[in-house]
């Protein structure tokens, strides 16, 4: 049997959740000698950017896929069950290879993440210690370690309490803000959501991707808590350094080099996330009317869902151009640049000429724009998105957050106003000068010294000194 330390990790479906986890054990790679299986559930075949992620990896990392659960199975369902429900599926060829695991080297430990609870049975029935790794913050963690009390506690919907909720250590948040997956009580996935909640205090630890600088409060006030759950171990900014699709952004690149300094609004929803058409009209018009430099990676508007893209191939997303208000393209030559579907973002948060961030705020992209100290505009919508935007905004104060009018729709007036107050505003420059301060702070937590390189030498001296199975 191998004597090095094996791991096993398992993202659940969807680029977000899979870079993040794969960053975890690059890093711990980096420190710490160990061998790590990446075990990939799926839909239909892998994204062509999946298979470059994984074709990137170093030689200590191994990977498999399990067998695809069709798209036909799931068609007409939410990405949310769409994710939960693949999971499921893939629980008996998950089932083999965590035995052949176990059976063929010394496996110390099961990762998986927040959608990925069900294979903790698996852990326990085969004696394999199981962690969850959350791609998100602190204040996420606590609402789910939270949430079988507020569910026996709060007998309507979270989003109509009259109050908002009051997490310890976090900013008051309504209930309308919370997580998607816990907005409808009477769903199927509220009720594996809840399930899967009620795990996270029988996991050996929670490695949590953020960093005490940011979250700390919160992370102390979760360890001071009575019924305590596993260890929670900060062990970011996790983030990912360079895009794999370089060479096709190339061209924002060199449109961003002949730009002023600190000048270019970047705009950009994710991997997947989409606008309504009258929306997208909107934020169009509003960048026009702001008259700030923007770069923009357009994608094509859906009316149903805001998450429309997120399991898609980008390059099938054809002709989003053709979505924009007649004549905007041309009117705005000078002013910016819309690209299709997909930019180099850890490049263009990067480069000089970017001075401002309009995000869907996923963890993923915060990280990347904290780390280059760039301010931003909240702009959720789904998933843990809006709870992200309360904390950006109202708890770390690095971000201005657009109010939408009474018939939902953020406004042009109101978007070009919130872009020029970011971008030239004496708002702007405050929340700019704190997020440098949060720059600092995460490079400090990932130092030698840091607290978040400490948190992972904590972990991986746990698991290294697991006796031989
Ligand atoms: N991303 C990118 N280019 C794009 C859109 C997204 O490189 O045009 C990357 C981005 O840098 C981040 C990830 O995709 O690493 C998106 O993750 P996030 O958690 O922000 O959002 P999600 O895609 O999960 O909604």
């Amino acid at each position: 049997m191998e004597q090095k330390p094996h791991m096993a990790i398992l993202p659940s479906p969807g680029m977000g959740h899979l870079i993040p986890l794969v960053e975890f054990a690059k890093l711990l790679l980096l420190h710490h000698d160990f061998h790590i299986t990446c075990i990939i559930p799926t839909i239909g075949s892998p994204s062509k950017a999946m298979k470059e992620v994984l074709q990137a990896l170093p030689t200590s990392i191994d990977h498999v896929f399990l067998p695809p659960v069709s798209l036909k199975e799931l068609e007409g369902v939410k990405p949310g069950i769409q994710i939960t429900l693949t999971m499921t599926r893939s629980l008996p060829p998950l089932r083999d290879v965590l035995t052949s695991l176990v059976a063929t080297t010394r496996l110390v430990a099961l990762v998986v993440d927040l959608f990925g609870t069900d294979a903790l049975d698996v852990a326990k029935e085969l004696n394999v210690s199981a962690y969850i790794f959350y791609p998100t913050n602190a204040m996420v963690v606590s609402l789910v370690l939270h949430l079988p009390k507020l569910d026996e506690t709060v007998s309507c919907e979270y989003r109509d309490l009259p109050e908002p909720v009051k997490l310890p250590g976090c900013v008051p948040i309504h209930g309308r803000d919370l997580l998607d997956p816990i907005q409808d009580r009477t769903t199927e996935l509220y009720k594996l959501f809840l399930r899967g909640a009620k795990w996270m205090r029988l996991v050996e630890g929670i490695i949590v991707n953020t960093f005490m600088e940011l979250d700390g409060n919160l992370i102390k006030a979760l360890e001071d808590e009575e019924a305590k759950s596993g260890t929670i171990y900060t062990i970011g900014p996790i983030f990912q350094s360079g895009s794999t699709k370089q060479v096709e952004g190339s061209d924002c690149l060199r449109w961003l080099d002949n730009q002023p300094r600190g000048s270019v609004l970047f705009v950009c929803f994710g991997s997947g996330g989409t606008l309504s058409c009258d929306q997208m009209k909107e934020l169009a018009l509003g960048l026009e009317l702001s008259e700030q430099k923007f770069l923009w990676v357009v994608r094509s508007p859906n009316n149903e869902l805001a998450q429309a893209a997120y399991f898609s191939d980008q390059t099938l997303d054809n002709n989003p151009l053709s979505f924009l208000p007649e004549g905007f393209i041309e009117r705005t030559k000078e002013q910016g640049l819309v690209v299709p579907s997909w930019a180099p973002q850890a490049q263009v948060l990067s480069h000089g000429s970017t001075g401002g961030f309009l995000s869907h705020c996923g963890w993923n992209s915060t990280l990347e724009s904290i780390m280059q100290g760039i301010p931003l505009i909240s702009w959720p919508l789904f998933a843990e998105q809006r709870m992200n935007a309360v904390l950006l905004t109202e708890d770390l104060k690095v971000a201005l957050r657009p109010k939408a009018n009474e018939k939902n729709l953020v406004d042009r007036e109101e978007i070009a106003k919130v872009i020029k107050s970011l971008m030239v505003g004496e708002d702007g420059k405050k929340i700019h000068s704190r997020m440098k301060d949060l720059k600092i702070a995460a490079e400090k937590a990932l130092s030698p010294n840091g607290s978040s390189t400490k948190a992972l030498a904590d972990l991986a001296s746990h698991w290294t000194n697991q006796p031989n199975s």
